[in-house]
């Protein structure tokens, strides 16, 4: 079982350091959190959920609106589907 504990940390550092990388931390702080997360995930992950900047939020609020052509309604952000009729409205 204490091999368990040491695959969870191992998996839990690698997306602490990539949710680091994707929310614009440098490669250093990415390291940091890392090694933190690596050694006393308990204390670092929660401190990682807590502390993390919120990229989605501003990305979020650069994108108007969109029409979709089936139903003729507003959506926001880049679904997939519609939320009103739910058409594809996506292909990317
Ligand atoms: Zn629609």
């Amino acid at each position: 079982m204490k091999y368990l504990w040491l695959l969870i940390a191992i998996v839990l550092a690698f997306w602490v350091y990539n949710d680091a990388k994707k929310r614009g931390k440098s490669s250093g702080a990415c390291f940091g959190w890392f090694l933190g997360t690596l050694l006393i995930f308990p204390l670092f992950f929660p401190l990682w959920l807590i502390s993390r900047p919120d990229t989605q939020k501003k990305l979020r609020s650069k994108e108007p609106p969109k029409l979709c052509p089936y139903c003729g309604k507003y959506y926001e952000d880049d679904p997939y589907f519609c939320p009103h009729c739910n058409e594809k409205v996506r292909w990317k």
